[in-house]
């Protein structure tokens, strides 16, 4: 990924934290999505399971900027939990953005998404943006699900919607990049709460120490931008 320069004044305020959840059935490509996204990377199809399957890293970090914001992503990837069906509720602890993901070459993958949604509003507020995403856009010969349909479920649930494909990288970077940019328009989910507006310790470390959130009594801490990219 292309190195960013980092204009001052980007450099002076602290980077916003940001924990995203990725969601959805198992072997959708949620694993090969955040790979694809962190490193550019792709491990072809039969050596994939073998490779990532539930012993592939839970979450990452990954900085980019957004908007001329510093924005310090860790993302969680369920590393196969769903594959027990259940998901614990500590995994939705604290995210302000959910990535839930189908296949579109698998119906029932689609069809699921309702079942996700049942968990995702008992855990997380309805302010966290999500944004749902039709992988395996390359298998466009068998695909299930329309675009069109794809993208009347996002509107319905007032979600944002993309095609991609973690195999060829189309869409992957857009993915992150629009959830993202809504929620850093969601200043509720990450800005600091100042003693003006009311409420405690909250934020991007203007109220706290520098580069630290605190949300749901969860903290993390800036570091160094060296290896961060635009996106
Ligand atoms: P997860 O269980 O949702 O994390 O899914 P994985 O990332 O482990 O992927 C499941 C299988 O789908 C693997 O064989 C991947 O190689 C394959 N896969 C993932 N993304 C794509 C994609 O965009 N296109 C194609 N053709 N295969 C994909």
């Amino acid at each position: 990924m292309a190195p960013v320069t980092t204009t001052p004044a980007v450099a002076s305020s602290p980077p916003v934290n940001v924990k995203l959840l990725l969601i959805g059935n198992a072997s959708v490509g949620k694993s090969s999505l955040l790979l694809r996204f962190s490193d550019e990377q792709w491990i072809p199809e039969d050596e994939a399971t073998a490779t990532i399957g539930v012993d592939f890293k839970a979450s990452l970090v990954h900085k980019m900027e957004v908007n001329g914001r510093r924005v310090k992503l860790s993302i969680w990837d369920t590393a196969g939990q769903e594959r027990f069906r259940t998901i614990t509720s500590s995994y939705y602890r604290g995210a302000q953005g959910i990535i839930l993901v189908y296949d579109v070459a698998n119906r029932e993958t689609f069809d699921a998404l309702p079942k996700w949604f049942t968990e995702i509003d008992t855990y997380v507020s309805s302010i966290v943006p999500k944004i749902i995403v039709g992988n395996k856009l390359d298998k466009e010969h068998s695909r299930q699900v329309p675009t069109s349909e794809g993208q009347a479920f996002a509107t319905r649930k007032e979600c944002l919607f993309l095609e991609a494909s973690a195999k060829t990288s189309v869409g992957v970077r857009e993915v992150f990049r629009d959830l993202v940019k809504r929620i850093l328009e969601t200043p509720e989910l990450w800005a600091p709460v100042t003693p003006e507006s009311g409420g405690g310790k909250r934020g991007d470390g203007e109220d706290g120490m520098p580069g630290t959130i605190d949300l749901n009594g969860r903290t993390a801490q800036g570091d160094n931008w060296g290896d961060a990219c635009a996106c």
